[in-house]
């Protein structure tokens, strides 16, 4: 039960989601008591390094310049800011810091140079450095590993079936092509999902299919509950119930043995117990901050009383892969290219986005 697979079908994983709740927890726990130490969570801090103004239309995002939301957007940050803010972050127990920037993808040009400048000047305070940019190319991936990048966050969000009812100015395929760009670096992958978008059962299971049958797996993955926000399609969507959160995250630890797995957006909305709850079953990394990019989240010393409460030591950073080292600009052997790669547009119709669409141009 415990070795790592990368063939489950769509039907094992139901059959773990849906097993006897009491029975779910208990497989759950024992696979991670197996490959992780029960009372260490990582504790990342996420930095929206660049807000809103985003072309994509991704149905849950608040930052996309299509829809009316009440987002304060920012132009990229400096260098010091982010140094500063990572200083906090790492005071407070934090022991990764991921960048976060509303971008399509990655352009090669001054922007990306800075971003370059971000994940070294990190790197150099011995934190793990992530960046979740948009699609990238391996060239760039290659660059963003020699500056010292730990990890890439680049999510799947749902099954690829579910994934056309969210997004349409980009294929599933873009995704997992990043991904490989990712892999073919020594920077790890972190990849994940959510829930509470309206999708079924089988399209959680379709994502987790996809997840961990990537070889090898991705090293995190983030399980999001969907924050609706007003202005976006999902503004309406009902929210996701601690039970199917709880599943969730079981199902992800049974399948995905040694990763790591992360309570993401959501996280205000459940309790101490029903976070305790998905501690026991196999989450080990939770963001910390008071925000998900632009979406509430509960306050550091907060989170710190629930581990004093819960017994539980934040995670020191590198206990998994080694730190990697930092390359200067100057010395660097991966240049900037200036591809134009051709991330696909299905511009499919999807009529909720459609909706939130023209509602924001009524309302401007
Ligand atoms: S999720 Fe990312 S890519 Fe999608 S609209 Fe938001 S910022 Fe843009």
């Amino acid at each position: 039960m415990s070795e790592t697979r990368h063939n489950w079908t769509k039907d094992e994983i139901l059959e773990i989601y849906n097993k006897p709740l009491m029975e779910l927890l208990y497989d759950a726990a024992t696979v991670h008591r197996k490959h992780h130490d029960p009372n260490t969570v990582q504790v990342s801090t996420l930095l929206s390094i660049k807000t809103g103004g985003c072309p994509e239309d991704c149905g849950y995002c608040p930052q996309a310049a299509r829809y009316h939301t009440n987002i304060e957007g920012n132009d990229l940050m400096t260098v010091q800011q982010v140094k500063a803010q990572a200083l906090r972050a790492k005071s407070s127990g934090s022991s990764r810091v991921c960048m976060g920037a509303a971008w399509r993808n990655v352009k090669d040009g001054e922007e990306f140079d800075q971003v370059l400048e971000m994940v070294r000047t990190i790197n150099k305070l011995d934190m793990e450095v992530c960046c979740t940019l948009g699609m990238i190319t391996e060239n760039q991936a290659q660059r963003l590993a020699e500056a010292g990048l730990y990890a890439y966050n680049h999510n799947l969000d749902s099954s690829e079936e579910y994934y056309k009812e969210v997004i349409s100015t980009r294929g599933y395929e873009d995704r997992l092509e990043t991904i490989d760009n990712v892999r073919k670096t020594n920077v790890t992958v972190c990849s994940g999902g959510i829930i509470g978008m309206g999708e079924h059962v089988e399209d959680r299971a379709g994502m987790l299919v996809a997840l961990s049958t990537l070889n090898p797996q991705p090293e995190s993955v983030p399980i999001n509950a969907l924050v609706a926000v007003e202005g976006t399609p999902m503004e309406d969507q009902e929210p996701v119930s601690i039970w199917d959160m709880v599943r969730m995250v079981a199902t992800t630890r049974i399948v995905m043995p040694e990763t790591q797995v992360r309570l993401s957006a959501g996280r205000t909305e459940m309790t101490r117990e029903g976070q305790a709850m998905c501690f026991f079953a196999g989450a080990n990394s939770i963001f910390a901050g008071d925000k998900l990019l632009t979406t509430p989240n509960p306050d550091v010393n907060q989170d710190m009383e629930m581990f004093k409460l819960l017994g539980l030591q934040p995670q020191k950073p590198f206990i998994k892969k080694m730190q990697p080292p930092t390359v200067e600009a100057e010395n660097s052997q991966f240049q900037a290219l200036g591809e134009k790669p051709k991330w696909s547009r299905p511009d499919h119709k999807i009529d909720r986005n459609e909706e939130a669409k023209q509602k924001a141009k009524a309302a401007n």
